[in-house]
């Protein structure tokens, strides 16, 4: 182009739409910046620039969940990254000057050539992009948007004027040009006002994110009560709680809806919507007063009650959002707020009383500790500490799962020894948003294995091992403590054959197992209970969401505890997959898990049950339990160990029957009908007392959906499957 009157409206159009770019920019970020305070983000330089890299250039995460269109989305992003460097030399030539071809000099026509292949590929990977979107609406999770139409229109425009542009006598060369340029001119505003935002803002987020998932911020309580007495503020109470960070990922979501889609509460139908609550946080920037409450405006009561606190929103998003800080920070308002969320409450209550999250008495869990013979630790040189977690401690169903570790333990001479003080380690408090409890508990804790010398523990439970190895190491700032998974601990004992199992010729059972969250995402923990099994003769069958990309079971935040408020339980998605794999064996890790799930198949068992099956060893002698025998006789668990068989209780039966007098045609599960019920007794004992009535024919017992669900028997017949 020849300087004229086009370069004097081409310099003013680039100056124009840098300026209300910068405007517009300007505005935005001064929403972040408004933020409250946030804990430091720029630590681990190194490691944050190389994550950055991965999931920016790579598109590790934009691919990962989704191939075919994660690799259209990553030619798209290719092709923007390149195209960058033509647009410069595009208006640098309105200038009459030429930028690459002097720099690159021979190398040029190559680089041409590469453009030209990279137009095409972007203008496939866009056209494709379109279709799935406004075409095969019924399989895009994406919404429809008139900006997006708008983006993808601008792209295609871009590289087809650039393809004309480029051939040896281009179709009307001079409005190619222009039409070209007014595009780009236009398409930073289309970016600032879509979500197209991510573009600029996906980096920074990504580069800021928290090292580890579910990573909240310890409050120092004390400091907090003497700022103020009269206004202390511990969680995401009002819109100018919301920290900096958490409203630059407000900005960078992209609405992909890869985390409703991987979120157990909305798969089943409930009001939570990963997506949903951070696009109404974006919202609320924009069109929130400061003292504007964030409950309510951000995300429901209802919904948050939902929320598992699983991970699996936060560790899909492509972009660096964290839904747990906000799901937490929320939480922490709520339980300020008198604990009003589903499973707040009692919980709470629960655990103020008695120290364990199903309000047994502590003489409870002595007589488990003495029925089963499990040694006390002494403290003696390389001693593990057996932490047992409320649910091995006090739930009587899980006792076979007990006794199978210990005969584990005793057959590979592992020396090891329970402590009669455990307490809940605080980590269904601190989910629930119950700070002040979780630090109390934690320190209680933390003073307990002091005074008892521990060194190393070994748990089933992995919301324990992630409590205690992540979360209280903040506080004490000491050295962590040793802590393992059991199946870790098996997977190394077999590897080391310090295990006699029947490997090889073993069960030879085909199962499926289920990762629980705690331990495969958020420990990242998914090949050792996978080669402890393989040790046992047992092949898996891997479930549509495996590895990091579990399903929840429905039990974290003390789901285990939450009675149904309508809708679909959480822990339905996850029985539905395990029952449609076909598999009639689940194999679990996690005691919670393994409450949860337990009847989705014909049989539900610990790892250690498994590995305790195949020991190449006699079982133990049953030995005849104090007090007498039952009428029944002892049930014997799988390994060889009685537990406590369970009497026909009347008073709990009736109980079961008033409630569903006034449920007749509801179809309820165990936890629901404690829930409704009003009882607070053992699942195993309730789980009898309602098969009795089914034997009875007073209730009938449907499966569906791999679950147990009991109603009122109207007509005849045991069971009935849907
Ligand atoms: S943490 Fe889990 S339950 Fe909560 S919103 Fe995310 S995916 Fe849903
Ligand atoms: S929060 Fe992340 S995963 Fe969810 S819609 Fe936004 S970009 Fe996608």
């Amino acid at each position: 182009m020849a300087f004229g009157w086009e370069q004097g409206v081409l310099a003013l159009l680039i100056a124009g739409s840098a300026g209300l770019f910068v405007r517009t920019l300007a505005g935005k970020l001064a929403l972040v910046a408004a933020g409250a305070p946030d804990r430091p983000r720029t630590d681990h330089a190194g490691r944050r620039l190389a994550r950055t890299l991965r999931e920016v250039l790579l598109q590790t995460k934009v691919i990962g969940g989704r191939p075919v269109v994660g690799t259209l989305h990553a030619v798209v992003f290719f092709g923007f990254v390149l195209f960058g460097v033509e647009t410069l030399d595009h208006f640098a030539h309105g200038f009459g000057v030429s930028l690459l071809e002097p720099l690159l000099g021979s190398a040029y026509p190559a680089w041409r050539g590469l453009m030209i292949g990279v137009a095409v590929l972007v203008s496939v990977a866009i056209l494709g992009l379109a279709f799935r979107r406004f075409v095969l609406v019924k399989t895009s999770p994406d919404p429809k948007s008139w900006t997006s139409a708008l983006v993808a229109l601008f792209i295609l425009v871009l590289m087809l004027t650039y393809l004309n542009g480029v051939r040896e006598a281009p179709f009307a060369p001079r409005a190619n040009w222009w039409v070209h340029a007014l595009v780009i001119l236009a398409f930073p505003h289309l970016i600032l006002k879509s979500k197209h935002f991510h573009i600029i803002l996906a980096p920074v987020s990504i580069y800021l994110r928290l090292d580890r998932l579910g990573d909240y911020a310890t409050l120092d309580l004390e400091a907090l009560m003497e700022e103020s007495e009269t206004e202390i503020s511990l969680g995401l109470e009002t819109v100018k709680d919301l920290p900096w960070k958490m409203r630059l990922d407000f900005f960078s979501c992209v609405e992909c809806k890869r985390c409703t889609s991987q979120c157990p509460a909305a798969l089943a139908g409930n009001t939570l919507d990963p997506r949903g609550f951070v696009l109404a946080g974006r919202r609320t920037l924009a069109e929130a007063q400061p003292t504007d409450a964030v409950i309510g405006r951000v995300l429901t009561e209802d919904a948050l009650g939902f929320c598992v606190t699983c991970g699996a929103c936060e560790h899909v998003c492509p972009v660096g959002v964290e839904h747990l800080q906000v799901l937490v920070g929320a939480k922490r308002a709520q339980a300020l707020a008198s604990g009003r969320g589903v499973v707040a409450v009692d919980f709470f209550h629960a655990i103020e009383s008695t120290g364990n999250a199903f309000a047994e008495p502590k003489g409870e869990r002595k007589a488990l500790l003495d029925e089963m013979e499990l040694p006390r630790f002494t403290g003696a040189p390389g001693e593990w500490v057996l932490w047992l977690g409320c649910v091995w401690g006090f739930n009587r169903d899980q006792r076979p799962a007990v006794a199978a570790f210990k005969r584990l333990l005793d057959a590979a001479h592992v020396p090891y020894g329970v402590l009669d003080d455990e307490i809940c380690c605080g980590h269904h408090s601190r989910r629930q948003g119950e700070e002040a409890q979780y630090q109390d508990l934690a320190r209680r804790t933390l003073e307990l294995l002091h005074a008892k010398g521990v060194q190393r523990i070994v748990t089933p439970c992995p919301h324990c091992l992630h409590t205690i190895k992540r979360e209280h190491a903040q506080l004490n700032g000491e050295a962590a403590l040793e802590i393992v998974h059991h199946s870790e601990l098996l997977a190394q004992l077999a590897t080391d054959r310090r295990l006699p199992l029947r490997a090889g010729d073993g069960t030879g059972a085909v199962a499926v197992y289920h990762d629980p969250c705690y331990l495969a995402r958020f420990e990242e923990v998914t090949e050792a209970p996978r080669a402890a099994l393989a040790a046992a003769g047992v092949v898996l069958q891997e479930l549509p969401h495996a590895r990091r990309k579990t399903l929840c079971c429905g039990g974290g935040a003390a789901g285990f505890v939450r009675e149904s408020k309508g809708g679909r339980r959480v822990d339905q998605p996850r029985r539905e997959e395990i029952a449609a794999s076909g598999a009639t064996f689940l194999v679990t890790a996690c005691p919670e898990c393994r409450m949860m799930l337990d009847a989705s198949v014909e049989r539900t068992k610990d790892i250690a049950e498994v590995l305790a099956a195949s020991l190449a060893l006699p079982l133990p002698k049953e030995q005849p339990r104090a007090g007498g025998s039952s009428a029944k006789g002892p049930d014997v668990g799988e390994g060889g160990t009685m537990y406590r068989p369970i009497e026909d209780d009347p008073e709990l039966e009736a109980r079961i029957l008033q409630m569903f007098e006034h449920h007749p045609k509801e179809e309820l599960q165990l936890l629901d009908i404690a829930g409704k019920a009003h009882v607070s007794c053992k699942l195993c004992d309730l789980r009898h007392a309602a098969d009795h009535l089914v034997e009875e024919g007073q209730l009938c017992l449907c499966r569906h959906g791999g679950g147990r669900y009991y109603k009122l028997d109207e007509h005849e017949g045991k069971e009935q499957h849907a």
